[in-house]
């Protein structure tokens, strides 16, 4: 009943002149389009090509989520077409230098969804600065793992160490692997540490 009232699609004319980046997906999370202000937000925050919309259309919004808050994720979406209206969720998008807060906002359409993503907070580290020593932080399969949304680095053998370390947020080491950091996951994805314990 209520998807009846929800719009069929966002005019392709207001998404291309959003400043924020914004993209769209399937009922079933696939990337089916990304605005003109993605490719720019995907150069000064992951500067990889593998996340230029040409690579990322077509494939499922999921496979570039942690499995840590995947579901997490999947359950937006599932609460954004349950209750027909926008849903959001704070993330954070940080450089080595400044820290930057962004919120995710999920439109249900009739079918799929548009995502839009803005920034809310942008200012100076107050975060204690830790050097890049390899000892540290690359654990015994030679693997740095770092979270993926505060982008702070997990001290190999402590799961719940993590540390500030702008070196690998600005050049991220090789042999990266990504979760999501205690502090984030009680912050940012509460709801996944309940369900987790239900
Ligand atoms: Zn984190």
């Amino acid at each position: 009943m209520q998807s009846a009232a929800l719009p069929r699609a966002f005019s392709r004319q207001v998404l291309e002149s959003c400043p924020d980046s914004c993209f769209a997906v399937s009922e079933s999370l696939d990337i089916t389009y990304c605005n003109n202000a993605w490719d720019r937000f995907a150069e000064q925050n992951q500067g990889s090509p593998e996340f230029f919309a040409a690579r990322v259309v077509a494939r499922n919004l999921l496979d570039f989520i942690p499995e840590d808050v995947r579901k997490y994720h999947a359950d937006l979406f599932k609460k954004a077409r349950v209750l027909g209206q926008p849903v959001s969720h704070d993330y954070e998008c940080s450089s080595a230098n400044v820290f930057r807060l962004y919120r995710m906002q999920i439109y249900p359409l009739e079918t799929g969804f548009v995502i839009i993503n803005s920034r809310r907070v942008e200012h100076a580290h107050d975060r204690t600065p830790m050097e890049p020593d390899e000892t540290l932080y690359r654990n015994s399969t030679g693997m740095i793992r770092m979270c993926s949304n505060c982008g702070r680095t997990n001290r190999a053998g402590d799961r719940a160490a993590w540390d500030w370390v702008p070196d690998y947020v600005e050049h991220k080491p090789d042999k990266t692997t990504h979760g999501v950091c205690s502090p984030c996951l009680e912050y940012y994805y509460r709801s996944s540490l309940d369900s987790r314990s239900n």
